[in-house]
C-alpha cells in the first residue's frame, strides 16, 4: 500500500480526493503571473487534497502525514502569487477553505478559523458590532483570512493601519505543530511573526484574533491628470494629510488607466494617469477641495455617480494591489509586474523610471503607513519580453536605488530579499522537525548558511519533476 492508500484509511470521513482534475486545481495558485514562475512550476501537482472541517481534523491529518512522511503544503483560497501554496514535493495539499468558522465578534476584536472568506468575515463584523477589519487584500472577495495571514502583507486599509506584520494588527494567532502528536500553540506579541508571513511553513494556523475598526460607508473617487509627476504628488498630498479618513490612496500610470480598467473607462481620458481614493463621507468634501486646487479632474464619485451608471463597476480595490496586474494581464498577456519600493525620494525615482523605461515599466504606486510615515511603494507593471531582460530590468531598478521585493522566485529568502533565517528555522526544527510542511520553500532549511543573492536563483533539489 503506497503512503497515500494508507492516509486515505485513517481519515475516517474527512474530505479525501485524488481524482487528478480536482487535485491539478488545488495545486494551484496564481503563480502563473510571473512568467518564470510559470515555466518553471505549471506541471506541481499534489497526490491529494484533503479538506479537514475543524481543528480536530488538522490534528488528525497532520499526525497521519507525520507518521507517513507525507509533505502538506496549507491551502486557503489559492490567491498567492509566487507559487507559496503549491507543493513542489508533492504530498497533500491541506485545503482549509471548510475550516471556516467565526468563532466570536465582539467591540473591536473578531475571533476566527482561518477558512473564511475574508469579504464574508468582513460583513460579519459590520453585521455584528457595525465595525471592519483593519485591512485587507484586493482578494477580499476570494481569498480566505488564514492565506491572508500566513501569505500576505499589507492591503487596502494599510494607508491608515501599515502592514499586517506590525504590531498590534494581528492579536493572537493559534496554530497546530507538524510532530508525532501535534501540538496547539498560541502565539502573541513578537512570536507572531513566527507564523505570519511565513506560507505555512512553522506550523497549520487554527485561530486567528484580529483587531477591527470602524467602519463608514467608504466613497470612491478617481481623480485624472495629465502629468505623472503632478498625480503622485497629489496622491503624496492626501494621504499625508492628517485630517482625512482614508483606506486606501493608489495612483496608476498612464496609460494603464484607460486601457486596462475597462468597465470604467467611459469616465477616462486615454492620456489619464489616474489617484484612486477610498475615503470616509465625512472627508469627500474636504478632499474634493484640495483636489481642485491641483491640476486633477475628479472623473468618477461613487456619491455622486446615477445607479444607472455604477452597474456594473468593480470595487476601487478590484482596480489596486495586484488586481492592477490581473487587469493588465486580462487585456495583455504579455505584462508581468514587480514589487518594490523607492530610495528616499521617491517621487524623483518615481518619475525617472517612467522616463527611462518608457513602454516597458507602467508605474503603479501604492500608498502606506509605515514608522508613522506615509511612503510610496510599488507595484510596477513591465512588459516581459525574456528571463535575461527582466533580471537585467530588475538590476537596473536597483542600481535607481529601488529594492525589490521578486515576486518570481517561490522561496521564502527570495521573497522578502533575507539571507537564511536562524530564528525561523530554529523554530521550524521544534515545531516541524521532520521538514514536511510545504518543502522548497524556506532555502535555509537545506542550506543554513544561505546569503541572499539579488542575481542568482535558488532551485529546490526537491522539486517535482515534469512528467516525461
Ligand atoms: P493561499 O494562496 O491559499 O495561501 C497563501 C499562503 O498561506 C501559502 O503559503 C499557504 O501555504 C499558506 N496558508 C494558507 N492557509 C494557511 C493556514 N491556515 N495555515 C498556515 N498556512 C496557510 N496580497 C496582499 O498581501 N495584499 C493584496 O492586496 C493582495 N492583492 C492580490 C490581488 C490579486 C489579484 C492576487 C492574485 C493576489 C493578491 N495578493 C495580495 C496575494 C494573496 O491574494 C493574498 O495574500 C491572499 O490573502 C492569500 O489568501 P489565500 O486564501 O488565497 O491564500
Amino acid at each position: 500500500m503506497t503512503p497515500i492508500e494508507n492516509l486515505a484509511q485513517r481519515l475516517g470521513d474527512i474530505p479525501f480526493t485524488t481524482m487528478e482534475k480536482a487535485v491539478r486545481a488545488k495545486s494551484r495558485d496564481f503563480f502563473w503571473y510571473s512568467p518564470l514562475l510559470k515555466e518553471r512550476l505549471d506541471h506541481i501537482i499534489a497526490d491529494a487534497v484533503v479538506s479537514p472541517r475543524d481543528e480536530a481534523e488538522v490534528l488528525q491529518v497532520l499526525t497521519a502525514c507525520y507518521d507517513l512522511d507525507i509533505p502538506v503544503t496549507a491551502r486557503g483560497a489559492g490567491t498567492g502569487n509566487y507559487g507559496q501554496a503549491m507543493p513542489l514535493a508533492g504530498g497533500i495539499v491541506l485545503d482549509l477553505a471548510r475550516f471556516n468558522q467565526i468563532k466570536s465578534i465582539r467591540d473591536g476584536v473578531v475571533v476566527t478559523e482561518p477558512g473564511v472568506v475574508i469579504g464574508d468575515l468582513d460583513e460579519a463584523c459590520k453585521d455584528a458590532v457595525g465595525q471592519e477589519l483593519r485591512m485587507h487584500p484586493s482578494t477580499r472577495e476570494t481569498a480566505t483570512i488564514g492565506g491572508f495571514i500566513a501569505g500576505g502583507s499589507a492591503g487596502v486599509g494599510s494607508i491608515t493601519w501599515g502592514a499586517l506584520a506590525v504590531p498590534g494588527n494581528i492579536l493572537r494567532i493559534r496554530m497546530a505543530t507538524m510532530e508525532a502528536e501535534p501540538r496547539l500553540v498560541d502565539l502573541t506579541g513578537p512570536d507572531i511573526l513566527k507564523a505570519h508571513h511565513v506560507y505555512g511553513l512553522t506550523g497549520i494556523i487554527t485561530e486567528i484574533e484580529l483587531p477591527l475598526a470602524p467602519a463608514p460607508d467608504w466613497i470612491e473617487m478617481l481623480v485624472g491628470f495629465d502629468d505623472w509627476k503632478a498625480c503622485i504628488e497629489t496622491g503624496y498630498k492626501i494621504a499625508r494629510n492628517d485630517g482625512f479618513w482614508l483606506k486606501e490612496v493608489g495612483a496608476v500610470q498612464a496609460p494603464a488607466p484607460y486601457r486596462y480598467f475597462r468597465r470604467h473607462q467611459k469616465f477616462l481620458r486615454e492620456t489619464e494617469n489616474v489617484v484612486c481614493v477610498l475615503v470616509a463621507p465625512n472627508s469627500v468634501d474636504a478632499l474634493a477641495d484640495m483636489v481642485s486646487q491641483d491640476t486633477g479632474r475628479i472623473v468618477y464619485r461613487s456619491d455622486q455617480t446615477a445607479a444607472e451608471d455604477k452597474k456594473g463597476l468593480p470595487h476601487l480595490h478590484h482596480l489596486l494591489w495586484n488586481h492592477t496586474t490581473l487587469r493588465a494581464l486580462k487585456t495583455d498577456s504579455e505584462m508581468t509586474y514587480l514589487q518594490m519600493s523607492f530610495p528616499e525620494d521617491d517621487v524623483a525615482a518615481c518619475v525617472a523610471i517612467a522616463e527611462r523605461f518608457p513602454g516597458e515599466v507602467i508605474n503603479h504606486v501604492e500608498y502606506t503607513r509605515g514608522m508613522g510615515k506615509i511612503r510610496m511603494s510599488s507595484l510596477p507593471l513591465v512588459r516581459f519580453t525574456d528571463e535575461a531582460r527582466l533580471r537585467e530590468l530588475m538590476s537596473e531598478l536597483e542600481n535607481l536605488g529601488c529594492e525589490i521585493w521578486n515576486p518570481h522566485a517561490y522561496t521564502w529568502e527570495e521573497g522578502n530579499r533575507s539571507d537564511a533565517d536562524a530564528g525561523l528555522i530554529a523554530m521550524k526544527r521544534e515545531f516541524d522537525p521532520k521538514g514536511l510542511l510545504n518543502p522548497g520553500k524556506m532555502i535555509g532549511w537545506d542550506d543554513p548558511s544561505y546569503v541572499y543573492d539579488p542575481k542568482g536563483e535558488h532551485v529546490f533539489a526537491g522539486l517535482q519533476k515534469v512528467d516525461p
